[in-house]
């Protein structure tokens, strides 16, 4: 057993870049996956997605060749969901793609008096008139809850504005910042801890993303291990504050890190 690692009974797995590239899993990744759960450690796999409802991100999985459960699944819409729930606040205002809707089927949707506004990666579907409404429901009350603030992300057609350019648009607009859902938030880890049963202390949360999944990992109190592999760039990890626990190479060295039975 590796000391980085000592004390640690659960992991939360970041999926795109960490478990898959695209349509394919990444080398070793679902041999790792099935060692671990031999080892007996449980796992959980947190991604940032505001375009898919859980459902789809299992299927996804399955499509690829991993089988996980959906209770194994946490996402930016469900840490949200799972946030208005605890306050209460049951008349939101959805500005997602309708795939994501079903996460949130136990609420009511209402656009003119919402009680929350919840906002994801709405691509091309924003407008003018909608960043609008959006604006004006703050000004009127609603609580603001942000899936994610990311700037952007790589398409093929290349780098494409994402959510956290329009949330800080709203932000600037109306004086009100948002509470972030998705990872890097303690909500979101804390859930996926709370699901296992343990402490942040005793999580180490896996993940290609410096930011989002390290060093978030880091400042709510658990460990934060980085993998080489998708959007990992050896210029990011150089200036990063804090560093990770530990570096892999891949998800295929994690079982070894933790001291799990091979084979
Ligand atoms: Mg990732």
């Amino acid at each position: 057993m590796e000391h980085e690692l000592a004390g640690i009974d659960g992991l939360l797995i970041d999926l795109d870049g960490t478990v898959y590239l695209g349509d394919r899993l990444l080398p070793g990744a679902a041999d790792a996956i099935e060692s671990l759960r031999r080892s007996g450690i449980p796992l959980r796999f947190g991604t940032n997605t505001t375009r898919m409802p859980r459902s789809a991100v299992v299927e996804g999985l399955r499509t690829r060749g991993l089988d996980v459960v959906a209770d194994e699944i946490f996402t930016a819409p469900l840490a949200a969901s799972g946030l208005l729930e605890k306050r209460g606040l049951w008349n939101v205002s959805l500005y997602l793609p309708e795939a994501t809707y079903e996460d949130f089927d136990h609420f009511t949707l209402n656009d003119t008096e919402p009680q929350a506004i919840v906002v994801g990666d709405l691509g091309r579907g924003w407008s003018f008139d909608l960043l609008n409404r959006a604006f004006r429901q703050i000004r009127g009350g609603a609580e603001f809850v942000a899936l994610q603030r990311n700037r952007y992300w790589e398409t093929s057609e290349g780098p494409t504005l994402d959510a956290g350019a329009f949330v800080a648009a709203l932000e600037f607009a109306s004086g009100q910042e948002a509470t972030l859902a998705g990872k890097p938030s303690p909500t979101f880890f804390q859930a996926a801890a709370d699901s296992m049963g343990i402490g942040l202390s005793a999580m180490a949360v896996v993940g290609d993303d410096i930011t989002t999944d390290v060093a978030g990992a880091r400042a709510c109190g658990a460990k934060g291990v980085l993998v080489r592999t998708g959007k990992f760039r050896a210029d990011d990890l150089e200036h990063a504050r804090p560093k990770p626990n530990l570096v892999l190479d891949s998800l295929a060295g994690l079982p070894a890190a933790l001291g799990a039975p091979h084979g």
